[in-house]
């Protein structure tokens, strides 16, 4: 049986993005690989217009979280001071990932179900302490859609710079890329671009690259390493050559639906139609109307059901969804409706939803 995936990544792939992944054998020292790669790091900015002047795409191997490693070892000087606003999982891991490198921070932390608290933000900022904000844009915890424009606001006020966790919204969601303290967003190809996983990458003002961290933190996921070599055609270490292969088809296929926009718009109506089905089936979403990305919404588990039966049927239909995490396990469901889904699948997805949830 072929799944439609409907958890947040990887995301099923269109038959296009699934036969450029194999298209060819290409070694990474050769031309036509970086010519591959140009294209590809000029297709990534072209998703929000960057300006090539100003901004770099900057690709590595691994999941979104080598991204997000990368950008908070990165882009940190050693002097940096840090404030992180958690309000979910990958909040927390933006966190954790700041103690493992002993970045000097703090952390505003919310109650998962609950917006970030922009005063309680502008409080700790105004002591003047901080030098960055690290924030998530959605996050996928709760499916909320954190308002990163409001909190660009608050940080331009002190003069502070803010980096993003934009894994699960890049490409589907706006970003406020002409907030100038807005210095870098990472991300991956394998959620709202609907590529293969195993390729990341984190978007930067070159000046961010230009004070990065010294010495390096890291050596794989030093981020002005890979940026100099990719400037200069080249690649410091083996690239997931299949992975930009299939990347560069799925950026094709966004330009031709009109780019983020009308992918959002997509998702939109999506996610909108799957809300209605599950409402009218009496199954309530976790967070008030307005809150959630257009990528991936939260819903109560209904009196009496497991997440285990209700994903079981739905597998047994074709269709794989996505558990709670940490605390909100037994309370909660997600359902993504990135990817290739065609309305075929949209009809067969409402219909056993409604099978599994009248039962
Ligand atoms: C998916 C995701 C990540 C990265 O997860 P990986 O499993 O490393 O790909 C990071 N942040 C957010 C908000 C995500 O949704």
């Amino acid at each position: 049986m072929r799944y439609m995936l409907l958890n947040p990544g990887p995301v099923s792939l269109s038959d296009g993005v699934r036969k450029a992944a194999v298209k060819t054998d290409l070694c990474h020292r050769e031309p036509e690989y970086f010519a591959l790669q140009d294209r590809v790091r000029s297709g990534l900015l072209g998703v929000y217009d960057l300006e090539p002047e100003c901004w770099s795409s900057v690709l590595l191997g691994g999941s979104g979280t080598t991204a997000l490693e990368a950008m908070m070892s990165s882009l940190l000087p050693r002097d940096a001071r840090l404030l992180v606003v958690e309000n979910g999982v990958y909040g927390e891991r933006i966190s954790r990932i700041a103690e493992i490198h002993g970045i000097d921070f703090s952390v505003i932390r919310h109650e998962w179900t609950d917006p970030i608290d922009l005063e309680r933000v502008a409080d700790a900022l105004s002591s003047s302490e901080f030098s960055h904000v690290a924030a998530v844009h959605h996050e996928t915890t709760t499916g909320r859609l954190n308002d990163i424009a409001a909190l660009a606001q608050l940080c331009e006020r002190q003069g502070v710079q803010l980096l993003l966790d934009a894994v699960s919204s890049y490409g589907a969601e706006h970003i406020p890329f002409q907030s100038p303290v807005l210095v870098a967003c990472a991300a991956t190809a394998n959620k709202c671009l609907h590529g293969i996983p195993g390729l990341c990458f984190v978007v930067c003002r070159k000046h961010s690259l230009a004070n990065a961290a010294q010495p390096p933190r890291s050596l794989y996921m030093h981020l002005p390493l890979w940026a100099d070599k990719q400037d200069q055609q080249e690649t410091p270490f083996t690239p997931p050559v299949n992975g930009l292969l299939a990347l560069e088809q799925a950026l094709q296929e966004l330009a031709a639906e009109g780019s983020w926009q009308a992918r959002h718009a997509h998702y939109s109506q999506l996610a909108g139609q799957v809300k209605r089905a599950l409402t009218a089936l009496g199954v309530e979403p976790l967070l008030k109307p307005g809150a959630s990305s257009c990528v991936l919404n939260a819903y109560r588990l209904p009196a009496g059901r497991t997440y285990e039966e209700i994903h079981d049927g739905l597998k047994q239909r074709g269709f794989i969804i996505y558990a709670g995490q940490g605390s909100l396990v037994a309370e909660m469901f997600r359902i993504s409706t990135m990817g290739d889904i065609s309305h075929y699948d949209m009809e067969r997805l409402l219909a056993a939803l409604h099978t599994v949830f009248s039962t």
